[in-house]
């Protein structure tokens, strides 16, 4: 269409039928181009022109005034347009012979009749009730106008428990509001996951917001019938679980309002919504339809597509406007995407066009990548995770689909992917697309560069994708997270090896065997693929990252309330500390170098925005004598309240500030030696002193398996030397050892089980700060010397191991 010097078809009469997204927005359109046209909407509903989309925000208080949603008053748009509005005025008939409207008019009980050159059909879709006994309560709604809206919030005032069917769009958003309410909310949905038209991976983390905020959230379950009683109403679920609530409202879906077009014979498409071409015209064409009661083309694959959204709805109605007053000059809807968005609590989940599900329905040859990253630079105050899926062709790299979720900037990242696809963009457009930054806004490698740079490296095969994480023998796991997040969340079946030290122990990898790496995020997990492709391993990647994965829900903590705790030192100031931006385990990580530095009863405060530090916190704080008074989680930032214990036991955690354990290592009989490790490991992972005392046969395991120089012995203690095992490669099994054949057997088995070595066992204590004492006295009798014994063993006598004793309370005899 060029600009004003169009050929319009003025006089004409347009008659619209619904006056909300579409209606207003194609008489609005019609009016501009034409000022003497005749122009009128048929509304059944008492507004015209209103915000549907804001409803559930005025019932949950956020948007204080209700005249706010009324966008116009049918007066107000009548005058600003010149038009006529006729609300409480339904449609009932469309003669196509005779092109004329036929409507009740409920304001003057009387039957109206329309005559039109064009009509649009702009009636919507209504929610979905389905039949059901009991489904007539007067306590079970809906929300789709303004009456809907103001009938729950006057229910609301005499409701505690409320039940939300549907977890949709609008289904989150009501349960949102509800819960700001201080209602007690229940949200029941039939698929196994909320957010149906997300990836199920994709709304793990919104799930386990919904629990954090104390939503009854049942997955996988519909309504089988509702029981209404005298002040409550008792829904019956398939499963046969009821629930019973003051108030339920119903969101699980919408229906185009088609029944008009179908009784004036016009095509229906997808569950009987209206087909039209791509100039929203109808198979009679002098009649448009618009908005969420047409099916339309998909720009992506072409596929007929019906997407009750806000945005779409208006700019159909602008072009069947166009259309009817410029013809062939105007210019076509170019199809809906379904880019949309909703916020539960602190975050945001999004989706623009097609998902992992619809995509593999279809048989249509995809990739995927998701990735993680702050949504702006880390090191700049209020940096919050976000992650991104991204779905492309396998053919031409074309990008088809992309899902968001986050604390921040998850709509412009939906918004960059949605131009994205309709601009036709690859993988590789999108790994340089130049986006705004500075560090309040994004980073310099902006996670949607991120994932271009992940889809490229997939299509280059730099990295093999591993979508899930084995669970068979078939392939060994490494997870390469550093020590603390493997001891805080082990993956079942890895041996940790984190990757800064990857490089020094490849050996503890089974070279036969195919790798999988797997970490918080998906990316150190990628870099250490590299290192291990490089070194001769096969090896794929896990994509995501186990945070991104397997959330845990927050433990609730009750906030003490003061005097619980006697405080020694009342006058310390809290510590505290910003761990803003970094991922799992930095924010422990930074506890654990202030430790030292908080005194007991001193109070700690930590912010953190990684996702699993609340849990992370709570592990912690209760491994390391530190009482956790709150965890509070606020648009994403996680704040965890911590106190020192105090030494004397009648105010301190006895268990925390006694944990530790001592343990005295006689045997060098592998199995014996290899249980004294784990153990030790384990209780250090618990916190406090552990310390392990080699004696006699024990004092082998410590001993270098390489003579380094000469040792000065005499006869008998070179003899001694020769017969006893020299260190941990060759320590013998206590049972079945059949000449070594059992070692090796052992050690194979472990291997291929992916269990941890002795060599990384003890590696991992040493790390961990295990104390290895050698007995001085027993290296006498045995002829070792300290030169034959590994880096960072101590040497002690028989008061350091009753003062480590003293210290712990678990002693073991190994
Ligand atoms: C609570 C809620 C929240 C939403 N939030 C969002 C959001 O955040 N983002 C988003 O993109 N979309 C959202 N939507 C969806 C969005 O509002 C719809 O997609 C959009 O309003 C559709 O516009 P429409 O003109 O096709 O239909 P509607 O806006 O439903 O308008 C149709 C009108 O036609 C009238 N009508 C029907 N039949 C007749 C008849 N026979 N005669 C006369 N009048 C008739 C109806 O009374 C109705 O008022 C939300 C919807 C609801 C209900």
């Amino acid at each position: 269409m060029n600009s004003g010097d169009q050929k319009i078809q003025d006089n004409l009469r347009l008659v619209i039928i619904g006056g909300v997204a579409a209606g207003a927005s194609a008489a609005a359109r019609a009016r501009r181009l034409s000022e003497k046209a005749s122009i009128t909407i048929l509304e059944r509903g008492e507004d015209i022109s209103f915000a549907n989309c804001g409803l559930p925000y005025h019932i949950g208080g956020e948007i204080t005034e209700r005249s706010a949603l009324a966008i116009h008053t049918p007066e107000s748009l009548a005058e600003l347009l010149n038009i006529d509005i006729y609300v409480r005025t339904e449609a009932t008939q469309i003669d196509t012979n005779r092109k004329m409207v036929i409507a009740f008019d409920s304001n003057e009980k009387k039957e109206r009749q329309f005559p039109y050159d064009k009509l649009l059909l702009a009636p919507g879709a209504k929610p979905i009730r389905p039949s059901m006994p009991g489904i007539d309560d007067s306590r079970i709604m809906i929300l789709r106008n303004l009456q809907d809206m103001d009938r729950i919030k006057n229910n609301l005032s005499n409701a505690n428990d409320v039940l939300v069917i549907g977890a949709g769009f609008i289904g989150l958003e009501m349960v949102e509001m509800l819960a700001h309410l201080k209602k007690k909310v229940h949200l029941v949905e039939l698929q196994d996951q909320v957010l149906p038209i997300l990836d199920k991976d994709m709304v793990k983390h919104i799930q386990i917001e919904l629990l954090d905020n104390g939503v009854d959230l049942v997955l996988g379950d519909g309504i089988a019938s509702f029981e209404p009683k005298q002040k409550t109403v008792l829904a019956h679920l398939n499963s046969g679980k009821t629930i019973e609530s003051d108030l339920v409202i119903l969101s699980i879906g919408v229906q185009s309002e088609s029944k008009l077009a179908e009784d004036a014979n016009l095509e229906l498409g997808i569950r009987k919504s209206i087909v039209v071409n791509e100039y929203l015209q109808t198979s009679n064409p002098n009649i448009y339809a618009a908005g969420d009661v047409a099916e339309t083309a998909d720009p992506i694959l072409g596929h007929r597509v019906i997407v009750p959204l806000g945005g779409p709805a208006n700019r159909q109605g602008r072009v069947a406007a166009d259309h009817m007053f410029l013809g062939d000059k105007a210019r076509p809807y170019p199809g809906t995407i379904g880019t949309s968005i909703v916020r539960v609590f602190s975050l945001a989940a999004g989706i623009t066009g097609y998902s992992e599900k619809r995509l593999a329905s279809e048989s249509i040859k995809f990739q995927r990548v998701t990735v993680t990253a702050n949504q702006h630079a880390s090191y700049y105050p209020g940096a919050v995770p976000l992650t991104l899926k991204i779905l492309w062709s396998t053919e031409d790299g074309r990008l088809l689909g992309g899902q968001s979720y986050g604390c921040d900037g998850v709509d412009k990242r939906l918004d960059v992917l949605s131009t994205a696809i309709k601009g036709k963009l690859t993988i590789e457009d999108l790994s340089h697309l130049e986006l705004s930054y500075a560090p309040p806004f994004g980073s310099a490698r902006d996670v949607i560069n991120i994932a271009g740079f992940c889809a490229l490296n997939i299509t280059d095969k730099l990295m093999t994708p591993e979508y899930d994480i084995p669970t068979d023998d078939k392939k060994q796991l490494v997870d390469v997270r550093p020590k603390e997040s493997a001891d805080l969340h082990p993956v079942p079946g890895a041996i940790n090896i984190p990757m800064t030290e990857l490089r020094k122990r490849l050996d503890e990898i089974n070279r036969n065997k195919p790798v999988v790496t797997v970490c918080a995020l998906g990316k150190m997990s990628y870099f250490a693929s590299r290192v291990l492709k490089q070194n001769g391993f096969e090896v794929s990647s896990f994509i995501g990252g186990i945070n991104v994965k397997d959330p845990q829900p927050m433990q609730q903590i009750n906030e003490k309330k003061d005097g619980d705790i006697k405080m020694e030192e009342q006058a310390l100031s809290p510590l505290s500390l910003d761990a803003c931006g970094l991922a799992c385990p930095g924010p422990i990580m930074k506890i654990k170098e202030s430790l030292n530095q908080i005194k007991s009863g001193q109070e700690l405060i930590v912010k953190a925005s990684d996702p699993g530090f609340a849990n992370d916190f709570n592990a912690f704080c209760k491994a390391n004598g530190l009482e956790v008074l709150s965890v509070t989680k606020e648009k994403g930032i996680i704040t965890g309240h911590a106190k020192k214990m105090s030494q004397t036991p009648q105010t301190a955690n006895v268990e925390s500030v006694q944990s530790g354990a001592t343990l005295v290592v006689f045997s060098c009989e592998l199995d014996k030696v290899l249980a004294s490790f784990v153990i030790a490991n384990g209780a250090a992972a618990m916190g406090g002193d552990i310390t392990m005392f080699f004696t006699f046969w024990g004092l082998n395991v410590l001993r270098k398996d390489i003579n380094t120089k000469p040792l000065d012995k005499d006869f008998m203690d070179k003899m001694f030397g020769r017969m006893m095992p020299k260190g941990i490669d060759a320590l013998p099994l206590s049972r079945m050892h059949m000449a070594g054949m059992g070692t090796r057997m052992m050690k194979w088995r472990m291997n291929s089980k992916n269990l941890p070595s002795l060599e990384g066992l003890m590696a991992d204590a040493q790390k961990a700060g295990i104390r290895m004492v050698a007995c001085s006295m027993s290296m006498d009798a045995m002829g070792i010397t300290r030169d034959e014994l590994i880096d960072g063993v101590e040497i002690g006598g028989v008061a350091d191991f009753l003062d480590a004793c003293n210290r712990t309370k678990t002693n073991l005899f190994i």
